[in-house]
């Protein structure tokens, strides 16, 4: 399948342009906002061609699917062309600005009849499977808390409009929090219904928050404790779910790479809980090509975006006003 990518990106970089090529697929043409910026990309990266005007990827029929990773106020504008194009998109967190724009781009996806996935990677990992799997086996009984450790150390070549550009979607909430609403959501299998929440700008950014926590009630009585910051060099990630008959604990596992350890603890004792090592990138690509042929839903749908970004907003609303609230899912359809 030939894709268009949709910004000029450090993930598309990184983890995406190889997701993409190890699936088997090819990368047709890049977007930029910048032309110069578009060559120079598609030259570091052998993509064919480059262009700073979206109807190269849109007018190109054998064009199937796009990628969009460009910063957040765009995914929203370029999700709705790609979609009135008939391409098939997967599109990064946080899905939009607003719930109110994520559910527009939900709504035409399902109009128009291509799918609309989000990138959230964590879903798509073997440790967060496992984790998922513990938990629906019954293993840990019934859930009463999750607590989920995200604060890391945002590298320095990533200190830019995240920290500095509130009008691009800057802020630890839209970047971190997002992901860790859907963690819970997939962990857990149900949605947040409310939340209450601090936040906190240490200095490292302007303008918008590096540092979050937040405790969320769950509809089964659960409790989600959620930590997010980029101002945390040592901290290490991870999550911790405690039921009725046990507790999983597991460390170093909100990464992009297939990495991290998982014990169950019983009665019995304590066990390694051994997990799949593969790509996380890569399985959220073969995901979303099964959901392109028609084989089910890809690992995030656009409705899941909707969601992590639905809890995301209340984060950050009940961090600003002191007051607990009430996630706004009414809007999500
Ligand atoms: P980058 O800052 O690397 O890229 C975002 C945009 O910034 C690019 O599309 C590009 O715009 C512009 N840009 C990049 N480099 C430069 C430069 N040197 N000078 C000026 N502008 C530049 O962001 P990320 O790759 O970190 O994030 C992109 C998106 O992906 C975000 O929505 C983010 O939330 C998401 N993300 C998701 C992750 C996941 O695991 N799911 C992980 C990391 C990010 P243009 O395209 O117009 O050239």
């Amino acid at each position: 399948m030939r894709w268009g990518l949709i910004g000029a990106s450090t993930i598309a970089s990184q983890h995406m342009i190889g997701a993409i090529r190890a699936a088997g697929d090819v990368i047709a043409a890049v977007v930029s906002t910048s032309m110069s910026r578009a060559q120079d990309y598609a030259t570091h990266h052998d993509i064919p061609a480059a262009s700073d005007q979206l109807d190269l990827v849109l007018e190109d029929a054998s064009i199937v699917a796009v990628y969009i990773s460009s910063t957040n106020e765009k995914h929203r504008a370029q999700t709705l062309a790609a979609i009135a194009a008939g391409k098939h998109v997967l599109c990064e967190k946080p899905l939009a600005m607003t719930v109110v724009e994520a559910v527009d781009m939900a709504r035409l996806a399902e109009a128009e009849g291509v799918v609309l996935a989000t990138n959230h990677h964590l879903r798509c990992s073997g440790s967060h499977r496992a984790v998922r799997d513990l938990i629906r086996a019954g293993r840990i009984g019934r859930v009463l808390s999750l607590r989920l450790f995200h604060a890391v150390h945002l590298p320095p070549h990533l200190q830019g409009w995240r920290i500095n550009d509130p009008a691009a979607g800057g802020g630890v909430i839209p970047d971190i929090t997002v992901h860790d609403a859907d963690v819970a959501r997939f962990l857990l299998g149900e949605d947040p219904v409310a939340v209450v929440a601090q936040m906190g700008a240490s200095g490292l950014g302007q303008g918008v928050e590096d540092s979050a926590m937040s405790v969320w009630s769950m509809p089964s009585g659960a409790m989600v404790l959620s930590h997010e910051s980029f101002t945390h060099p040592f901290a290490g990630s991870g999550l911790e779910v405690h039921g009725t008959e046990g507790s999983i604990f597991a460390t170093g596992v909100m990464m992009q790479l297939p990495v991290g350890e998982i014990a169950l603890v019983t009665a019995a004792g304590r066990t390694a809980v051994p997990f799949s090592p593969h790509d996380l990138y890569l399985q959220g690509v073969t995901d979303f090509l099964a959901a392109v042929e028609g084989k089910g839903q890809p690992a995030a749908t656009g409705w899941d975006g909707v969601a992590s970004l639905a809890v995301a907003l209340a984060v950050r609303k009940a961090a600003r006003t002191g007051i607990r609230q009430v996630v706004d899912y009414e809007r999500a359809g």
